[in-house]
């Protein structure tokens, strides 16, 4: 019998597409860090921002873990089933002067502002309340320079100051539609995520998400960030960057690809076994000290046609 484990982890993909070879490696290593740790692993799927989702996309992506032997615990979790939840915590967060109001026009944000780790630095024009005449459009909650800081499995100990590196930052947009930043904080903790394993384009994104729990009162679970697998141009695997779909083909090839990318060494004659066996030798054997410090990694060229 395992050890009890209180270990909950989560593979959370927005369905915009297929998954391709990155999101396949977000989603094994979230999968074997958990099943390694004798915890659970949840499915929730991040259908916040309903223009950029695609029909069809989610079951896609299901069927998809399922041929990796990817197999979820408990109900899967839609983001776009929870905007009550959202509205009523962006009405906390104002009722306690954390979330304000904003009027602001992205060019008018980007003619006034500092470019900052990810785009403009937002300037505070309507931290104090809206300029006369002017309608709210989207909600934004008042960040600090204190050091927001976390240590991550692999990529060591990160530290923002989220006003002047990234400015008070959207938690409800100007379309009306939830910020993916409150919604992930909100069903992280919904969800008594302890343990959150995904790609480190999401990196900077954690202190902004650390802020809001902490406002919120909510536990602050375990961050580790894999390497993100990049194009022979360096660039990340998505849609624009036209990623291949990951097919259940040659599932075996493709898990071993994926077991290779994350430097686990699976033995050779595990390629004649099932996805069963070559998924049961990396939960055993999960390690990933290799990895430490790593931020991005080629992807196999057979992958990437
Ligand atoms: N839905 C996000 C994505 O597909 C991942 C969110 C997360 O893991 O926190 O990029």
């Amino acid at each position: 019998m395992p050890p009890p484990s209180t270990y909950r982890g989560r593979f959370a993909p927005s369905p915009t597409g297929p998954l391709h070879f990155g999101s396949l490696v977000a989603a094994v290593g979230s999968y074997l860090d958990a099943r390694h740790h004798h915890g659970q692993w949840l499915v929730r799927i991040e259908d916040l921002d309903t223009p950029r989702c695609v029909p069809g996309a989610a079951d896609n992506i299901l069927r998809t873990l399922e041929a990796f032997g990817l197999h979820w615990d408990e109900a899967i979790l839609c983001q776009s089933r929870r905007t009550a939840a959202y509205e009523a915590t962006l009405q906390q967060l104002q009722a306690i002067g954390a979330a304000y109001p904003c009027a602001c026009t992205r060019k008018e944000i980007a003619d006034s502002a500092l470019h900052g780790i990810e785009g403009p630095v937002y300037p505070g024009t309507c931290r104090n309340g809206l300029p006369a005449d002017r309608d709210a459009r989207a909600w934004r909650v008042r960040t600090n320079n204190q050091p927001t800081e976390f240590n991550d499995a692999l990529q060591g100990h990160i530290n923002q100051h989220l006003e002047s590196e990234i400015g008070d930052f959207v938690v409800k947009r100007a379309d009306g539609l939830f910020a993916y930043q409150l919604a992930v904080v909100m069903d992280d903790a919904f969800q008594n995520i302890t343990h959150v394993v995904r790609g480190a384009d999401l990196l900077h994104s954690t202190p902004r998400q650390i802020y809001l729990q902490r406002l919120l009162g909510y536990a602050t679970p375990a961050y580790m960030h894999l390497p993100i697998a990049v194009n022979a141009q360096g660039e990340k695997l998505s849609k624009q960057t036209l990623a291949p779909a990951v097919t259940a083909d040659d599932v075996i090839a493709t898990l071993f690809a994926v077991l290779e990318f994350l430097r686990q060494q699976p033995p050779a004659e595990l390629r004649q076994g099932s996805v069963e066996e070559v998924l049961g030798w990396a939960i055993k054997n999960w390690q990933l000290g290799k990895l430490k410090g790593c931020l991005q990694l080629p992807t196999p060229a057979c992958r990437l046609s």
